[in-house]
């Protein structure tokens, strides 16, 4: 078997030593006699593994005990609705920043449920940096301040969290989940989708501060309402049992690695490596403002669609999948998550060189 480095935004690689892992306990976990596949939600064996996958987590990003863990499911998108659904409620009205599709997909869902201000943007620029200076024009009186952390398509990162004073601030961290450290207590609502650094696709992580749980907007379906989860410990319906198990392999491995400090200097290291090489070569460049770069999704361009294309196409050839980078903006995107390995981004420039000098004056 040869395993190539996938670049995909989402769903992405998962570290092999976790699979490894997954696959020797795929038939029996421990001594069961079944699958995690298969086991009753309510079982003790697997009420063991919800219980670490928690305590794992809160432990390596240093979740203070006034926040509340979920293990959901719908998607990062579904967070659009439930957001506004449970926070929405006091003035009813919430401040969003636009810096990409998905902070403006989830800024037109918050406002179908009450007054919704984009207070900033970088749409002016193809969203190639994150917007300062606009704190004083945020609304006190908001329910909540709604920013994208990571901004998976565009290759942009909140490096300094806005203040937001005393309004909530609300958070999607679908593509920087544990890609290094970040100071939970500055937050009301962390969410993420785990297809990205931390499990397969369908399962939801929600980190939220206790006092924002049970204000519900009288029309809340149940199950988009965070007190159904909170009071049942993720466990009011059947959670999605083996992605919470994979997800909990994947925090140990970060555990065991060195926690986020460690992971984030590993990602600091791989991200350099490739935005070195961009800002050296003659003909790939990147496309973000240098402050404002992604640790995680690192889009480039020649500046030729067709050479791009063959890039794209060469580079899959060699081993290098979903370099494509997203259809509303073309041009190349490396995603080079928690998983992928630092060889993999040193290949990966190798690639490039060479097709840099097989490619440059023709
Ligand atoms: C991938 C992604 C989403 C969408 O996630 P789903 O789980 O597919 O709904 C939302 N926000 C960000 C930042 C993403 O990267």
């Amino acid at each position: 078997m040869s395993r190539v480095y996938n670049f995909s935004a989402g769903p992405s690689m998962l570290p092999y030593e976790v699979l490894k892992k997954a696959a020797s306990e795929l038939l029996e976990y421990g001594s069961s006699g079944q699958s995690v596949m298969e086991m009753s939600h309510r079982s003790k064996e697997y009420k063991a593994i919800i219980d670490d996958a928690e305590a794992t987590l809160r432990e390596i990003m240093n979740i203070p005990d006034n926040y509340t863990v979920l293990f959901l499911q719908g998607g990062a998108s579904t967070q659009f609705a439930m957001i506004p659904l449970n926070l929405m409620t006091k003035n009813k009205k919430a401040d969003y920043i636009i810096t990409g599709q998905w902070a403006k997909k989830a800024c037109k869902e918050g406002a179908r449920y009450g007054a919704v201000r984009a207070v900033a943007s970088s749409e002016d620029e193809t969203f190639s940096y994150i917007p300062k200076g606009f704190e004083k024009k945020l609304d006190p009186e908001a329910d909540y301040v709604h920013i994208c952390m990571n901004n998976t398509i565009y290759g942009t990162k909140w490096h300094e969290i806005p203040d937001t004073g005393d309004v909530p601030l609300v958070a999607d961290i679908s593509s920087c989940i544990l890609s290094e450290p970040i100071d939970v207590s500055k937050f009301g609502v962390l969410y993420a989708g785990a297809q990205k650094n931390v499990a397969p696709a369908g399962l939801t992580i929600v980190i939220i501060r206790n006092d924002l749980i049970g204000n519900a907007m009288e029309i809340t379906p149940t199950m988009l309402n965070y007190e159904t989860h909170s009071s049942n410990g993720s466990m009011f319906n059947t959670p999605p049992t083996y992605n919470i198990y994979i997800a909990g392999l994947v925090f140990h491995w970060i555990k065991e690695i060195g926690g986020l400090e460690a992971i984030g200097e590993i990602n600091k290291k791989k991200a350099k490596l490739l935005y070195d090489f961009l800002d050296s070569s003659k003909l790939f460049k990147g496309t973000v403002k240098k402050e404002d770069r992604s640790l995680m999704n690192v889009p480039f361009v020649t500046g030729n669609e067709e050479l791009d294309a063959k890039f794209v196409k060469e580079s899959s050839m060699a081993g290098f999948i979903n370099l494509k980078g997203h259809r509303s903006v073309g041009g190349m995107r490396a995603s080079i998550y928690n998983a992928m390995p630092i060889e993999g981004v040193e290949a990966l420039v190798e690639f490039m060189k060479k097709f840099e000098e097989e490619n440059l004056n023709v």
